[in-house]
């Protein structure tokens, strides 16, 4: 039987870094996958540069179908676009950002198992012992990183409840010419009816450029795969006939994204990260930067447990300041800016924000990393107030 100091099950962007992170510091680490690399991963592609940043990762331009530089939103057969100082993100395939992920781990001195899917982990007295489709290994301490629909996740945690999942649908198409270098937004559901409804995540769609083509989705929460597929196809429809008509699609597929952490993300000597610890934004449904701080903090977590004899309750405590702090600020948010939009006359109002520098600034320094969740929400509270007051012709029916 195999003996590791570390098992890491799945090979996301999660897994990958915890891999990568582990044997850099020198641990015997196992990178477990149940699919063979490279593999698809339903996913709009967009690596902000906070979350290159938390993977210290530079993105080799083969890998990168855009950068992007601008953000657009779009409603109703109107669009606006805002121009972002520098480059705030890039646009990737995942198949590919993955495969690099785990090569980079694998380069680190990880053994990658592709293929090996765990099935059942037991913790015992002297480590974790987890039986996979390849057979028993044991190891001091487990990473979970298999997604929000873990197994494993659900056999030692409890399961997650599909009440706080979105679900989100996505393709790649090809375009007759090359699109802007901005992530475009398409508000479907948005507004919302009242802010702190049970749907937090109302249905909103995307279309991420590549160089000749784009990612076209939506995501939402307690949508039907009809209202999906319906939305998918109407947004594809209106940035083909803007990007010279849509030359070829990829089949749709779907994917949940978890919208509340789990109250528990790890115990004796094992840990969840990224999507099965669910760390995912509640606003945005982005989820590598948090599944790459997440990764770095259990990394750290079980060095700390194997050189100097700490328990893991360190991780807790990172994920708390780190990733929980900037959750429940969006958790917030999130309803707040839902309910503005269904308040406010939209075009007036995006022409507001976009002559607001702090703003702007503030948008613009969460996609990097330079400011988080809450700086946006202390900007936007003083000001809130005031534009419904001030502009009352921003205010729908007062016009
Ligand atoms: C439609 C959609 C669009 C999105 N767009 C964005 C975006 O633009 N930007 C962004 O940052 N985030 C986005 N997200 C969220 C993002 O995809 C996730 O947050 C991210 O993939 C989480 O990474 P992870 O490594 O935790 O899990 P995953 O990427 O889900 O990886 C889990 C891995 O574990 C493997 N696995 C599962 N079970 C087992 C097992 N038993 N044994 C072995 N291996 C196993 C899986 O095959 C998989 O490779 C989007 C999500 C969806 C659904």
């Amino acid at each position: 039987m195999d003996r590791y100091d570390v098992i890491v099950s799945g090979a996301g962007p999660a897994g990958a870094q915890a891999a990568f992170r582990c044997a850099s510091a020198g641990l015997r680490t196992v990178l477990l996958e149940r699919n063979v690399l490279p593999r698809h991963k339903c996913c709009a592609g967009g690596v902000l540069g906070r979350a290159q940043a938390k993977a210290e990762l530079q993105l080799p331009d083969e890998l990168v179908e855009q950068r992007i530089r601008n953000f657009a939103v779009a409603w109703d057969g109107h669009r606006e676009i805002f121009p972002l100082s520098g480059e705030v993100a890039a646009i990737v395939r995942r198949e590919r950002l993955d495969h690099f992920l785990v090569k980079r781990a694998e380069n680190a001195g990880a053994e990658v198992l592709e293929g090996t899917t765990s099935l059942r982990a037991r913790e015992e007295s002297d480590g974790v012992a987890v039986n996979t489709s390849g057979g028993k290994m044991t190891a001091d301490a487990l990473i979970v990183a298999e997604g929000c629909t873990s197994r494993l996740a659900s056999s030692l945690f409890g399961p997650y409840p599909g009440r706080r999942m979105a679900m989100g649908m996505a393709l790649e198409c090809e375009f007759g010419s090359s699109p802007e270098d901005a992530m475009e937004v398409h508000f479907i559901d948005t507004p919302t009816v009242r802010p702190y409804s049970k749907v937090i995540f109302p249905l909103n769609g995307w279309m991420f450029p590549h160089r000749m083509g784009g990612n076209v989705g939506v995501v939402g929460q307690a949508v039907t795969a009809a209202d999906l597929r319906r939305t998918t196809e109407r947004i594809l429809k209106d940035c083909g006939e803007r990007y010279g008509g849509t030359m070829s699609r990829s089949p749709v597929t779907a994917h949940p994204i978890p919208l509340y952490p789990r109250d528990r993300v790890h115990s004796r000597r094992t840990l969840l990260i990224g999507d099965a610890a669910g760390f995912a934004n509640p606003i945005t449904g982005e989820g590598m930067s948090y599944a790459f701080e997440s990764a770095n903090l259990a990394a750290s977590a079980v060095e700390g447990m194997l050189l100097n004899g700490k328990d893991l309750d360190v991780y807790a405590a990172g994920c708390r300041r780190r990733i929980l702090n900037d959750l429940s600020s969006a958790v917030l948010l999130g309803p707040v800016l839902h309910w503005l939009l269904g308040k406010v006359e939209l075009s007036s109002f995006f022409g507001q924000v976009k002559s607001d520098d702090g703003i702007m600034g503030a948008c613009a320094g969460i996609a990097r990393g330079e400011s988080d969740w809450r700086g946006l929400f202390g900007r936007m509270a003083p000001r809130t107030i005031p534009y419904l007051l001030l502009n009352s012709r921003l205010i729908r029916g007062k016009a």
